[in-house]
């Protein structure tokens, strides 16, 4: 065991799925919602690839996280419904698919965030407590309007392979965190949180997602080759065994537009099958994760990369 999750847990793994369905699309251009054809591209993912993905995920006993623009909960409610019935967790990613660095104001993203919090809560009546950017691209507001409304987590940031403590004001590991790691007292050196200055980051990666392997569409002008799910499960093979290896965490992404064909979905079985397989692995929901992180369940080398000496 590396010492660096409880008990004899020897790997964490977060499965996470971005239901996008359609809302990108009509992000990036309006007036794609008069073009039935796209929009049953996207709408493909919470109708159709959400039940399979979590029938798949029921027979391995698998929980995840799924994180939800705000127009996916009010256009597709139901499956949104399903996923928080079948116990997994709902987050935020969004009104309508944007990315908070391009939008004008601390004040329109600030509204945009609580519209999206408002049209979760309708749907399965709780706050939501972690948030995904949607592109991965937060702006300088992003994390204080989280801290400001107590989220426990962002994930959408890449400073680590590891869920670590950042700073709200800079976006990059805490500093108290890091000097935590050699010396073991104060709040920060058992894992917490500082309050409105911290929030706990659940690290993500292009090469850990489905979309840069998958992204045909010409609708958007997405024409490259697409890769064959063997090719994308052959990077997520290689980067979980050394992840195991070294006792760290696998966290991936994957979205039900895209995943929840049945090649893309014939190979996250796979992947869950060889996971299963290795020992010492648990699977979490991020929230989970989170919380542990911020209650001192979890030890600080986590933040920093260091490691306790083996014993
Ligand atoms: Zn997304």
């Amino acid at each position: 065991m590396s010492g660096l999750w409880p008990n004899r847990t020897k790997c964490v793994v977060m499965l996470t799925f971005d239901m996008d369905g359609a809302s990108g699309l009509v992000r990036r251009d309006p007036s794609i919602t008069t073009r039935p054809s796209v929009m049953s591209m996207g709408d493909f993912g919470p109708e159709v690839g959400t039940p399979r993905i979590l029938d798949l995920l029921n027979r391995y006993g698998v929980p995840s996280t799924w994180f939800v623009p705000g127009w996916i909960a009010e256009r597709q409610p139901a499956a949104v419904e399903a996923v928080l019935k079948a116990g997994h967790e709902v987050a935020h990613h969004g009104y309508l698919h944007e990315a908070p660095a391009t939008l004008a104001s601390r004040e329109e993203e600030a509204a945009l965030l609580d519209r999206g919090s408002r049209a979760l809560e309708r749907v399965t009546g709780e706050t939501p407590l972690g948030y995904r950017s949607p592109a991965w691209d937060v702006s300088e507001h992003t994390l204080g309007l989280l801290a400001e409304r107590r989220f426990v987590y962002d994930s959408s940031l890449m400073g680590h392979d590891l869920p670590y403590l950042v700073d709200v004001k800079t976006g990059r590991m805490s500093g108290a965190q890091q000097k935590a790691g050699g010396k073991g007292r104060g709040a920060a050196a058992r894992g917490r949180a500082v309050p409105g200055a911290t929030i706990v980051e659940i690290p993500v990666h292009w090469s850990l997602d489905d979309a840069p392997y998958y992204p045909f569409n010409p609708a958007v002008g997405r024409t490259s080759t697409l890769s064959s799910p063997q090719a994308a499960l052959e990077t997520w093979l290689w980067e979980f065994d050394m992840a195991h290896g070294d006792g760290g965490a696998f966290i991936l992404t994957m979205h039900p537009y895209i995943s929840g064909h049945w090649s893309r979905l014939n190979g996250l079985e796979r992947l869950v099958r060889h996971i299963k397989e290795r020992p010492g692995v648990k699977f979490m929901r991020c929230l989970d994760v989170a919380q542990g992180w911020t209650k001192g369940g979890l030890r600080p080398h986590a933040a920093t990369g260091q490691r306790p000496p083996r014993s």
